[in-house]
């Protein structure tokens, strides 16, 4: 495949981006059933606005209820559609895709031929910022002000909803 085919894409978080986080005590936890899963309204008119400026999207979410035991990996998938990439261990398992690692940002890039350089990153958590600049992608972090570490690496963006970051990234590719 030649460079020219390579795309740009906009990796997305899933809980409290693409759907909302269930938060409990300042902290946010994903829904636990398919009933429980809302999709966040700014995310149907941001992921076509994202899809019209021609980015790929794929969604990168970490899932360490499944290597915990409290859910399974059907109820995950059961939520997913394609081009979800999903971490289902625990920090123990030490594997290379679960966030802050960038494990599945460059499986997916290599998946769907993505150049990271021109490529973004929103999430809401510390999580999301790290594994988008070890990935060396540009970083749009989503601050809900939940009550835990700050990333390590500074986002290349800071924002408070989904459509400040879907908004940002369009300033961003001048469109
Ligand atoms: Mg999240
Ligand atoms: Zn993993």
């Amino acid at each position: 495949m030649g460079v020219g085919a390579l795309s740009r894409a906009v990796f997305l978080d899933r809980d409290g981006v693409v759907t909302e986080a269930i938060v409990r005590g300042g902290r946010p936890y994903p829904p636990r059933t398919l009933g429980e899963l809302r999709i966040h309204p700014d995310a149907p008119p941001g992921l076509a606005a994202l899809k019209a400026l021609g980015f790929l999207l794929v969604v990168v979410t970490n899932q360490p209820d499944v290597a915990r035991g409290t859910r399974t990996r059907e109820a995950v998938e059961q939520m997913h559609g394609h081009r979800f990439f999903v971490c289902c261990h625990d920090d123990i398992d030490r594997c290379e895709c679960r966030k802050p690692a960038p494990g599945l940002i460059l499986e997916a890039a290599r998946r769907h031929a993505i150049r990271l350089t021109e490529s973004f990153f929103i999430g809401d958590r510390w999580r999301d910022v790290d594994a988008g600049h070890r990935a060396g992608v540009r970083t749009v972090f989503i601050d809900y002000g939940y009550r835990e570490r700050a990333p390590e690496h500074a986002p290349a963006a800071r924002v408070a909803s989904l459509r400040e970051a879907v908004d940002w990234i369009r300033s961003e590719v001048g469109e």
